[in-house]
């Protein structure tokens, strides 16, 4: 005779659980920045606040940002500019192909 054990038990009682499909992974949402370089006195304040140090000087002192994508859209440059030189906007690139506009 064998002996049952815990792990027997707890195999014949617990249902079986088929695997759940993963859940669809949250889609990460992108950003445009743009800077209104005419307006702009080159002070690098959007740079010393980006949150995600982003935002790079060209020689003249005129921001740019070299990976847009990496932008999580905070605002911060746009709050701290001084001249609201700064616009930040979420991207949506596929609303104009669902709409077949523009
Ligand atoms: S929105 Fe935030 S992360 Fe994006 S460039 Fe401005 S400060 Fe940086
Ligand atoms: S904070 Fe505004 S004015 Fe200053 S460098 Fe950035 S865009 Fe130009």
């Amino acid at each position: 005779m064998t002996k049952k054990t815990n792990l027997d038990d707890k195999q014949s009682t617990e249902p079986s659980v088929a695997p759940q499909p993963k859940a669809k992974e949250k889609e990460k949402k992108l950003y445009d920045v743009v800077f209104f370089h005419k307006w702009c006195k080159s002070c690098g304040l959007c740079s010393a606040f980006c949150t995600k140090k982003i935002i790079q000087t060209d020689d003249t002192g005129l921001p740019y940002i070299k990976k847009m994508d990496s932008c999580i859209g905070c605002q911060f440059c746009e709050i701290h500019c001084p001249d609201f030189a700064i616009t930040v906007k979420e991207r949506h690139p596929k609303r104009r192909r669902q709409n077949g506009k523009c």
